[in-house]
């Protein structure tokens, strides 16, 4: 499958655009979920809910538990450099889309940020389901071309001083960014941590605020 539902085996030597004519599948999902709304046999509404689910809270939770541990365990963070797919599958967190992993990590001079220039690879098993603007032309475009006024758009603005680097994600490679540890975390535990981490994050089109009160 393309695009909404990612894609495993495709090597990259098709130029497919979810943006313009929907791909023979994306056609045939749509007619199956239009028939099936119209018989009564699925709520548009629980769909909606379900993708979100994915897209937004269940997804990325995965990704989050990565970031805490590797905020929270020295060895577990080497590991993670070493075979990023090992170290998240100790978590549970593996198959589908989540094969070949690599962790990118960013510091007070270097900023990541993931794409998938051609469609939309993404790493399913710690982030969940891509949004919808990560597989949009804008974004693949941009992000390679003008990764700064991208992230300025997510309303991250970096010094001109930091480096960005740009990852393009394909079927063989996906990336997950590390963000900085937020300031004032000092001593909080893995639960606590995980909860500071969001998606957007751990795509680098966004950053983690400093903890805004005691551990909670
Ligand atoms: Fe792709």
């Amino acid at each position: 499958m393309h695009d909404a539902a990612g894609h495993e085996d495709h090597d990259h030597d098709h130029d497919h655009d979810p943006s313009q004519v929907p791909s023979d599948i994306a056609l045939r999902v749509k007619a199956l979920e239009s028939l099936m709304a119209a018989k009564g046999l699925v709520d548009p509404a629980a769909l909606d809910e379900i993708i979100d689910t994915y897209e937004t809270r269940i997804g990325p939770r995965n990704g989050a538990r990565v970031v805490a541990r590797a905020w929270s365990d020295p060895a577990f963070l080497q590991r993670l450099r070493a075979d990023a797919t090992a170290a998240i599958a100790e978590l549970g967190f593996g198959g589908r889309q989540g094969e070949h992993m690599r962790v990118v990590e960013n510091t007070p001079e270097v900023h990541n940020l993931v794409v998938c220039t051609l469609c939309s690879c993404y790493p399913w098993a710690v982030l969940g389901l891509p949004p919808a603007w990560y597989k949009s032309s804008a974004y693949r475009a941009q992000a390679v071309i003008a990764p700064r006024q991208v992230l300025a758009t997510f309303g991250v603005d970096l010094p001109e001083t930091t480096e960005i680097r740009v990852w393009d994600s394909t079927a063989e490679i996906r990336y997950l960014v590390l963000p900085e540890r937020p300031a004032g975390t000092e001593g909080w535990d893995e639960d606590a941590l995980a909860a500071l981490v969001s998606r957007d994050s751990m795509i680098g089109v966004a950053r983690l605020p400093a903890a805004a009160g005691p551990r909670p």
